[in-house]
């Protein structure tokens, strides 16, 4: 996972916004600015290319991918080709179903942009993800989805830069002719805004999403004063549909930093309140993933996590407010108390859903059990790719997997799920 550091970098969302134009050249003058700006946005900057029009042209059903780019190196080569042909295969399978492809739309309502382009999460610790994976602009990125494949809501959580794996960062060095870069979400997200303002080739495909993750919450300068700032600022921009993903997650922190979690995630709720908008929430339960007894419980046997996150919620917001649970893993119980609870709730699931084993099993009892009208698609990009392609770098292209296993699991079209999905996300986020 992530390792991330606390350096003066930490101001790095303080940035003034950049707006990158195509053909523009990274100005020399400073090491920092570079920084700042985050590698991606340099390669935006020098590769722009007209390539993502192929995918954003409406040529829905026909999977134009005229314009991805596609390598010559052998294994690099072999992951596109296993790709398309994975879309031409869901084209296929849309085909025969609902006799045309062309009317399938479908949506990616979690992913991590910044961390897909920057391969910042380190593929797990594989290392043929950056040894056999192209590293990517978002441009070229936007042009790999299959035109079906709206949009994708991308959060931005992380506020401090981390650093780059050591390979990967002399790499980095070499290429940019300076030091390393550090990166964050926030950062990424100030840099890349020009993406996403009315008007750019990629703005219909991009939204975002805005708060502390409860991994950088546990910080003592994760969520104060200039956070709540930064997110207010950035939560008025058109683009930004939500406020999180904030919550809590206890499986690699100690039970004393619950509380510094819990007083991030109430604040964001209010704040959410407060701006209208819906929230994402992630929360990981306390128990082992092992099945073991969680290390600490309350004096119920409720599970601590499910317990906070649900007072957390029911105090917070109103019945009527518009809730995403994102990769949701938590009991079938907590799920119903929930969705009874909250009229616009609804719970995500991501290509862990296809991994099989015990973890896959779970999930798939969850999704046997809770009305399709409830679900959300998402991948959580980069991290859990959908099988068969599992252990790569998962981003938006991929979301189609997750729906097909909920289409298998409960007996329903493929088409259904993609339908009931996407009005979910319309439930959830007006859009
Ligand atoms: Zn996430």
């Amino acid at each position: 996972m992530r390792k991330r550091v606390t350096s003066s970098l930490g101001r790095v969302h303080l940035a003034r916004p950049r707006e990158a134009t195509a053909g523009a050249s990274l100005p020399a003058a400073s090491l920092a600015a570079h920084i700042l700006l985050g590698r991606s946005s340099c390669r935006s900057v020098a590769t722009a290319t007209g390539s993502a029009e192929a995918a954003g042209s409406g040529n829905h059903g026909k999977m134009n991918l005229s314009g991805a780019p596609f390598p010559r190196d052998p294994a690099r080569k072999d992951y596109m080709q296993r790709y398309r042909q994975d879309l031409a295969r869901l084209s296929a399978r849309l085909l025969e179903e609902a006799g045309a492809a062309a009317g399938a739309r479908w949506v990616d309502s979690h992913c991590h942009l910044e961390s897909i382009l920057c391969r910042t999460w380190g593929g797990g610790g594989t290392a043929a993800v950056r040894e056999s994976e192209q590293l990517l602009t978002l441009q070229d990125l936007v042009s790999l989805w299959p035109a079906g494949m709206e949009f994708c809501i991308c959060n931005a959580v992380f506020r401090k830069p981390y650093k780059l794996p050591l390979r990967q960062g002399r790499a980095e060095a070499a290429r940019s002719g300076g030091a390393a870069s550090c990166l964050s979400e926030w950062g990424w997200l100030r840099a890349n805004l020009n993406h996403f303002h009315e008007g750019s080739r990629l703005a219909s495909r991009l939204k975002f999403t805005v708060g502390i993750h409860p991994h950088e919450a546990v910080h003592p300068q994760g969520w104060d004063e200039e956070a709540a700032l930064f997110v207010r600022e950035l939560a008025a921009h058109p683009l930004c549909v939500g406020i999180g993903e904030c919550g809590m997650d206890l499986l690699r922190h100690k039970p004393r930093l619950a509380d510094r979690q819990l007083d991030a995630f109430r604040a964001q709720l209010r704040l959410a309140v407060e701006l209208g908008k819906p929230v994402v929430v992630h929360s990981r339960s306390a128990a082992r993933p092992d099945g073991a007894a969680p290390a600490y419980a309350t004096a119920s046997g409720a599970d601590p996590v499910e317990a906070a996150c649900m007072s957390a919620l029911t105090e917070e917001l109103p019945r009527s407010h518009a809730v995403h649970m994102h990769c949701y893993s938590g009991s079938l119980e907590h799920a119903q108390r929930l969705c009874d609870h909250f009229p616009r709730l609804r719970l995500g699931f991501t290509g862990a859903l296809t991994f099989g084993g015990k973890r896959g099993a779970q999930l798939a009892a969850l999704v046997t059990s809770l009305p399709l009208e409830r679900l959300l698609l998402e991948t959580d990009g980069p991290y859990m790719c959908p099988a068969p392609f599992r252990g790569q770098t998962a981003h938006p292209g991929h979301v189609h997997l997750v729906a097909e296993q909920i289409a298998d699991i409960k007996g329903e079209t493929l088409s259904k799920v993609l339908a009931a999905t996407r009005e979910s996300t319309r439930a959830v986020y007006g859009i």
